[in-house]
């Protein structure tokens, strides 16, 4: 993505075409767009309306979704460059999410409590009113769904600001919905670089709730506002997660999930398992096996069949990957495979970049601490539970980890022992609406998805209704 003062130019990361422009949103019509969402909120009708008739209308864009699948996959291919297999089953689970929260709307229950006196004592969920949502480019659509559906299933009004590097997705979302009966305002998106009108919408004071996916670092800046203006806000964060490899693992599938867990979407997962811990005894048959896999993935363009891997999102994403790479020979890293550009002339005009392995790095090293968001793995060996534990959560970051081993006792401790949201065992990155997602320590505060999914963009209120025979007396 290149800018001039007013228009984002996206350009499509396999071949450096050009794909599309966007016009990015002044303050102005910041406060006018905030504005009609609050409109929109009070006025649309869409808060009042019955669960099951709100649902209704999830479930149409879920339909709008699903009949434009094959030209909004192909957006996303060329918006950041994700093999267009991906990309389809990006759609599929925006899809999946409209479904799974038109179901929750409907189905939601609130409580009665039990009574200490003489009323009926009950909860219901409220909207915040507007809330902000701002989203990373490697998945667009998809992070889009995960914050919208919910969001809009709980009656609020929703802003939505894509990353500036993958601007196209939302505007369709946003069309779709319409189409679909969502009321006028109710959802709209603005564009233009974070730290400008992303910032600017977080210190909005119309805005009443934001839900935020992106680095810690953006993280910790909205955090910070968020908190000055006491208004909630859910951040999903990054990650540095450990793949680990127990001696008394099925090795043909923990080699092929270390590969897929890391080298998938290019690395651009915040999920991505990008430090693999290998027991001892093993260490240099299975690194051997990783590097041998990772060496022969089939990198091309992401419309191609049988591709693995594609180009980066973007060429100054690359720039970012090459430079910590390179850091990771000066901190004295041995790169066993991959670290450089592919030299096919082919690919000369993208942002493509080998799979990369490397070892003999300290895991306080800054490889070892920082993550790349590219196909970049670093290996260390462990000797025994205790080593590993101490090991893996000796890191700010704390999303995901996955674990390899027949001993279902061991899987269940290291599991628990892990600073980890998410921990997968003999599987790797699987991921399902219905089930709850989020980050310890430095990757992120709340859950998004499931049941609570919707809650985070509701508040409880309590409501109390007197059942009273006598005139009530002043408590002695
Ligand atoms: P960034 O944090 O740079 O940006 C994320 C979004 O926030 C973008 O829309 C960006 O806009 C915007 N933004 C940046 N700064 C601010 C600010 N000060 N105020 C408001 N908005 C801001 O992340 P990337 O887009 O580079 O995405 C990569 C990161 O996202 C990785 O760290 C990755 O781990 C994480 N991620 C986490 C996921 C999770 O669920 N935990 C899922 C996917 C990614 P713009 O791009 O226009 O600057």
């Amino acid at each position: 993505m290149q800018s001039t003062d007013d228009v984002l130019v996206s350009y499509n990361p396999a071949n450096g075409d050009e794909i599309g422009r966007v016009r990015m949103t002044s303050c102005q019509e910041l406060d006018r767009i905030v504005a009609d969402a609050r409109a929109a909120y009070r006025d649309s009708g869409w808060q009042s309306l019955l669960p099951h008739k709100r649902a209704l209308i999830l479930h149409a864009v879920a339909d709008g979704l699903t009949a434009e699948k094959e030209s909004l996959a192909k957006l996303q291919m060329r918006d950041n460059g994700k093999p267009m297999g991906e990309c389809l089953g990006m759609v599929d689970s925006a899809v999946g999410t409209f479904r799974y929260y038109a179901g929750v709307c409907e189905t939601l229950e609130t409580d009665v409590t039990p009574s200490r006196g003489d009323y009926v004592s009950f909860t219901v969920l409220e909207p915040y009113g507007v809330v902000a949502a701002i989203t990373p480019w490697n998945s667009p659509l998809m992070n889009d769904a995960t914050k919208v559906a919910p969001a809009l299933a709980a009656g609020n009004a929703v802003i939505l600001k894509p990353s500036e590097d993958s601007p196209l997705l939302a505007p369709e979302l946003m069309r779709i919905a319409r189409e679909a009966g969502l009321p006028q305002g109710q959802l709209q998106v603005v564009q233009g670089r974070g730290a400008d009108i992303g910032a600017a919408l977080v210190e909005h004071p119309d805005v009443r709730m934001v839900s935020f996916t992106g680095g810690t670092v953006a993280g910790r800046v909205i955090g910070r506002t968020a908190g000055e203006r006491l208004i909630p806000a859910a951040l999903e964060l990054g990650g540095k997660s450990p793949h680990v490899v127990f001696a008394d693992a099925d090795r043909e599938h923990a080699i092929a999930a270390v590969v897929a867990g890391i080298f998938g979407s290019a690395g651009q997962s915040c999920v991505a398992g990008s430090r693999v811990f290998i027991q001892h005894d093993i260490y240099d048959e299975v690194l051997e096996r990783i590097v041998e896999r990772a060496s022969a993935l089939r990198v091309d363009f992401p419309d191609v069949d049988g591709v693995e891997m594609g180009p980066l999102s973007s060429l100054h994403h690359r720039r970012r990957v090459i430079d910590f790479v390179d850091r990771a020979r000066t901190e004295g890293g041995r790169i066993l495979c991959g670290g450089q550009i592919p030299d096919d002339p082919r690919f000369a005009a993208g942002a493509f970049y080998l799979p990369t392995v490397i070892d003999g790095l300290s895991p306080r090293s800054r490889t070892c601490q920082e993550e790349a968001f590219g196909p970049v793995l670093v290996a260390l060996p462990f000797d025994d539970e205790i080593d590993l534990v101490e090991k893996a959560n000796d890191t700010d970051f704390g999303l995901a980890c996955g674990i390899w081993t027949e001993n279902f006792k061991k899987a269940w401790r290291i599991g628990r022992a892990l600073d980890a949201g998410s921990v997968w065992i003999n599987t790797y990155k699987q991921s399902v609406t219905s089930t709850p997602f989020g980050g310890f320590k430095d990757s992120g505060i709340g859950r998004e998805k499931g049941i609570d999914g919707l809650r985070l963009y509701a508040q409880v209120k309590s409501l109390y209704l007197g059942l009273h025979e006598q005139p009530m007396k002043i408590a002695k």
